[in-house]
């Protein structure tokens, strides 16, 4: 079973509906911060994307 990392934008932005959704961890969170900073202004650390944002499905 292939478990995917997936982070809903949603959830920290409630009019976003940006979805990354990655089978690496890494790019998810990469991909994501790229996402909060770009879109939204907002700096995450890895480590607060992976724990209260990102989700395995
Ligand atoms: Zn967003």
């Amino acid at each position: 079973m292939t478990q995917a990392h997936r982070l809903d934008c949603e959830a920290a932005a409630a009019d976003c509906r940006f979805i990354v959704q990655s089978e690496d961890e890494s790019e998810a969170v990469e991909l994501a911060k790229n996402h909060m900073r770009d879109i939204h202004g907002k700096d995450y650390t890895d480590d607060e994307l992976r724990s209260e944002y990102l989700q395995t499905v």
